[in-house]
């Protein structure tokens, strides 16, 4: 697979380049990432929003392997210019997402056909970090096992010394790729079954609730949806808990320690755990046959990368980039979003179509310049331009504009006496 993918990026004219996550899988093996991107643009002028970006994320689990290969196909036609070549729904999102891809998290596991990596960890159990909401599980609790026999807790004795040491390397290697630069929307994907699976995967420390609220909703249940129409087999997927090839993580079976449910609550992003075939290891004459029941759903989910309000958080005098935390006044959300002053000031909030927001912005100085205050910004009845069947429907937002509200927002500086009678009034 390494000669492939330098192949595929060495013949992409540029279009393509090539990642290496660090560190390596335990048997040493690199897990790669293509990347491709939109042309350096001419016209990028300093401070331009970044571009929509998704993550595709493949073999988790190394014995569910078509899915590895879907990735690869659908790396070689970005790549090669052969999907924009055929279709200008696909040019269109190549001229403006940039698309990562990891064909394989579990190169280990794949050599070996097993589900786990060469520990004998489920990957999709090994996604803990300190902010993880949940109490801690009893001893008890913490030797149950999953229904492979696989123990649900990997590491019991985790909860007490919390910290990078007790993860995977694979999944030290994509936590660390995803936080350097996190997709506005991804998808990890599996075999096994057919559904679109959204967070959250649970929201006790025992994995009995079987309906997680999540502060996003509806746009996980959307954009699931969206997956799902486009691909017949996964549409017919019906029996409950299943609705229409759909399905909440927790609600299906929880699972603690997923990776869609550590990008929701590291990274403040959604990201979507897709099962795309029965059959884990199905034979190489099945692929066309995947192929096509996925590609066109494959496009449609990289167009809705971005969906809700983007921008930027700038000091109106100076334009430096600030951090700024959003929060969702209407209707209420308990989870605000952060602006990166790292990242320009980034921002991303996904929203609903068809549904009124009024957010309020509060810009904050980046540490060594915290003297400063910053008034609210007020956005009020901010709403997408489409209805929500619409964003399932094929062939709407080309483009993408109607479910894109760009924004640059500037921060004027709180007067001095204003912000005594503030520091008042929050005492
Ligand atoms: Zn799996």
């Amino acid at each position: 697979m390494v000669s492939l993918l330098h192949d595929v990026v060495n013949n992409s004219d540029g279009a393509c380049t090539l990642d290496e996550l660090d560190p390596p899988s335990v048997g040493g093996r690199v897990l790669y990432a293509v990347v491709a991107a939109p042309r350096p643009p001419a016209a990028a002028a300093a401070g331009a929003l970044p571009r929509p970006s998704f993550t595709w994320i493949g073999n988790m689990h190394g014995d569910e392997t078509a899915n590895k290969e879907l990735l690869l196909r659908l790396a070689a036609g970005l790549c090669s210019g052969e999907l924009a070549d055929n279709d200008a729904r696909w040019k269109a999102l190549q001229a403006s997402t940039t698309i990562r891809i990891i064909p394989t998290m579990n190169p280990d596991g794949f050599e070996r056909r097993t589900r786990w990596n060469a520990n004998k960890v489920d990957l999709n159990r090994n996604f803990w970090s300190s902010e993880f909401p949940y109490a801690k599980p009893t001893p008890e609790q913490a030797r149950k096992r999953d229904r492979y026999g696989a123990i649900m807790y990997p590491a019991a004795d985790m909860w007490s010394k919390v910290g990078n040491f007790s993860l995977q390397p694979e999944a030290v290697a994509v936590s660390r790729y995803l936080a350097a630069a996190p997709p506005d929307l991804s998808a990890n994907l599996h075999g096994g079954a057919l559904v679109a699976n959204y967070p959250l995967d649970a929201c006790d420390s025992v994995g009995v609730q079987t309906s997680c609220p999540s502060a996003e909703e509806p746009v996980p249940r959307q954009l699931a949806a969206a997956y799902a129409a486009h691909n017949p087999d996964m549409t017919e997927q019906s029996a409950a808990p299943f609705a229409a090839g759909t399905v909440q993580g927790a609600a299906w079976y929880p699972v603690l320690g997923s990776l869609q449910d550590w990008v929701y609550h590291r990274l403040g992003r959604l990201m979507l755990t897709l099962e795309l075939h029965e059959v884990k290891d199905p034979p190489a004459a099945a692929l066309d046959g995947l192929w096509g029941a996925n590609s066109v759903a494959f496009l449609r989910l990289m167009e809705l990368a971005g969906m809700g309000l983007r921008g930027r958080v700038l000091d109106q005098t100076t334009r430096a980039p600030l951090a700024a935390t959003l929060t969702v006044t209407s209707p209420a959300s308990s989870r605000p979003t952060v602006a990166d002053a790292r990242r320009g000031g980034y921002f991303y909030k996904p929203l609903a179509p068809g549904v009124s927001y009024d957010i309020t912005v509060q810009p904050y100085a980046a540490s060594g310049s915290g003297t400063i205050k910053y008034l609210p910004i007020q956005l009020v009845g901010l709403r997408l331009g489409m209805s929500a069947d619409r964003v399932t429907a094929e062939g709407s937002a080309v483009g993408g504009t109607s479910l894109r509200l760009e924004r640059t927002l500037l921060a004027t500086r709180a007067p001095a006496n204003k912000k005594k009678k503030m520091l008042r009034a929050s005492a």
